[in-house]
């Protein structure tokens, strides 16, 4: 495997294309364990409602869980001025 297919792999790992693999020699095939995924135009695609879709960070824009609103980073970033708020009312 290629460093490239490395990076490819990891790319689509962390955006939940959780069956992807290397094929020849710096191909990867696009694959997720909870729908058909596929590739269109060089980007990967989960279907629609697929468990594993990735979502965006309301404010950078990294890939995140569907679960969150924000990545990790900016919700450190949030959280100081949230205490403080809570702070003023008291
Ligand atoms: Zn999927
Ligand atoms: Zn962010």
């Amino acid at each position: 495997m290629t460093r490239k297919q490395q990076q490819l792999l990891s790319h689509l790992e962390e955006r939940g294309f959780d069956r992807s693999y290397p094929t020849g020699r710096k191909g990867v095939h696009v694959g997720c364990n909870q729908c058909e995924a596929c590739c269109i135009n060089g980007i990967a695609c989960h279907e629609t409602g697929c468990p594993n879709q990735a979502s965006e960070c309301g404010e950078c824009g990294a890939p995140i869980p569907r679960t969150q609103r924000l990545c990790t980073s900016c919700a450190d970033d949030l959280f100081p001025d949230y205490q403080d708020e809570v702070n003023d009312d008291q």
